[in-house]
């Protein structure tokens, strides 16, 4: 994966045309003083945003921005699949992040998902070398990997397959990532592995997310919180402090180009990037107060 960008950012396909529109005009706008690399698109567990996702991507896509799209095969069978792979090609989508994905809340299935590594060799099958493909990997460890070194192992199965980089899932915990890194190459991967980070905005939703998805909120993090109840607007400094920081420490390691999961808001993600000085001129915020809310 080329690194010319400073960063990557990462969308929702939004439920609603406000939401896009939202997205479009306002959002992408106010974050393009990231100079970013590229913006990924989501893809609902079980492949439940299928349409809102090619939506939102061609959306981008026509903006002039380099989109990845997220795929996996869900309940899908491969005709369905390839469809779409085939469909972001000839629109000119040269990125996907290949994933195994979950099934919705709730559902359950006879058939097991197929992995993330089987998606990455469907992808070479069908498109040989057009896609650089990104996959997911996990500094604290994905919940239902059978051990650290096999979940490693996995992840050196899938970037065998012909993916390109790995994301990593959010952490709060610097050193997960340092060792994990080190673990990875001492497993022989030589892929880039771009550190995903999560702004702490709404921490009742960021600790429901994190137990679900196995990512540690460090203690001293969630007691501190705590110390603020209802003062929000300290809450929101603490949580940008917190993670300007961990980036910052990520930058001067030498760690390739972070991956922000946005969750479609610019204010954040604007602030961080402020700080660290990865928006040259002006705040790199356009200042409105309607991207402090979210719209679905
Ligand atoms: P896999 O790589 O297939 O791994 C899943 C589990 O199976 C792991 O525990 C692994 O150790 C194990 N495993 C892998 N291969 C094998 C094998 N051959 N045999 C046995 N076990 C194996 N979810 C969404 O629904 N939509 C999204 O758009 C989305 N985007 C994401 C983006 C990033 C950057 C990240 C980090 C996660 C994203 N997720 C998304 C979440 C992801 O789908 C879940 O974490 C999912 O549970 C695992 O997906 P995976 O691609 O990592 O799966």
């Amino acid at each position: 994966m080329a690194t010319d960008g400073n960063c990557s950012l990462e969308f929702f396909p939004p439920k609603s045309s406000a939401g896009l529109d939202k997205l479009l005009k306002k959002t992408l706008p106010a974050l393009s003083a990231l100079n970013p690399e590229y913006c990924s698109v989501t893809y609902g567990a079980g492949g439940a945003t299928r349409d809102t996702t090619v939506d939102t991507v061609t959306a981008i896509l026509e903006l002039g921005y380099d989109v990845a799209p997220h795929l996996s095969f869900g309940s899908d069978d491969h005709a369905v699949v390839e469809s779409l792979i085939r469909g972001y090609r000839d629109k000119g989508v040269s990125r996907l992040v290949a994933l195994r994905g979950d099934l919705p809340s709730g559902v359950g299935s006879e058939q097991p998902l197929l992995h993330a590594s089987e998606l990455v060799t469907f992808i070479r099958q069908t498109t040989g070398d057009h896609f650089d493909i990104a996959v997911a990997a996990y500094p604290e460890i994905h919940p239902e990997a059978p051990g650290y070194e096999r979940d490693i192992h996995f992840l050196k199965e899938k970037l065998n397959a012909g993916a390109n980089a790995a994301v990593t899932q959010y952490f709060y915990n610097v050193e997960s990532y340092f060792y994990f890194v080190d673990r990875c190459m001492s497993a022989g991967i030589t892929q880039p592995i771009h550190p995903g980070i999560m702004p702490i905005t709404n921490f009742a939703s960021l600790q429901r997310f994190s137990a679900a998805c196995g990512a540690e909120i460090p203690r001293w993090i969630t007691a501190r919180m705590a110390d603020f109840a209802d003062d929000r607007e300290s809450a929101y400094a603490f949580g940008i402090e917190v993670v300007a920081q961990l980036c910052a420490t990520l930058m001067e390691s030498g760690a390739p180009p972070i991956h922000f999961y946005t969750m479609n808001q610019a204010e954040p993600v604007c602030t961080i990037a402020r700080q660290l000085g990865l928006v040259k001129g002006g705040n790199g915020y356009a200042g409105d107060p309607a991207l402090h809310q979210s719209v679905a």
